[in-house]
């Protein structure tokens, strides 16, 4: 039987056996790092009230990563990524 599959197919992010985050980009959190960030791409501080997209940030390639599943939900420019100072 032939199966159509969505376009978009789901892409994960691997964790390694330490919990640490595999980017398919290849970064590392002891490379560029993910950080936690807002729906305006903006990094938060990892606090419910400030923090509710439950999305981190990968800084090297701009992937979206959903903490829970690893998906990566969307891929934004870089430069849109906004650092806290
Ligand atoms: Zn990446």
């Amino acid at each position: 039987m032939k199966s159509v599959l969505p376009k978009q197919a789901v892409s994960k992010i691997r964790e390694n056996d330490y919990g640490d985050w595999d980017c398919l980009c290849g970064n590392h959190p002891n490379d560029y790092g993910f950080y936690p960030v807002n729906d305006r791409n903006e990094e938060v501080n990892p606090a419910p009230d400030e923090w509710t997209t439950n999305l981190y940030a990968c800084f090297k390639c701009g992937r979206l990563i959903d903490q829970d599943s690893l998906e990566v939900v969307r891929q934004v420019p870089v430069l849109d990524l906004k650092m806290l100072v």
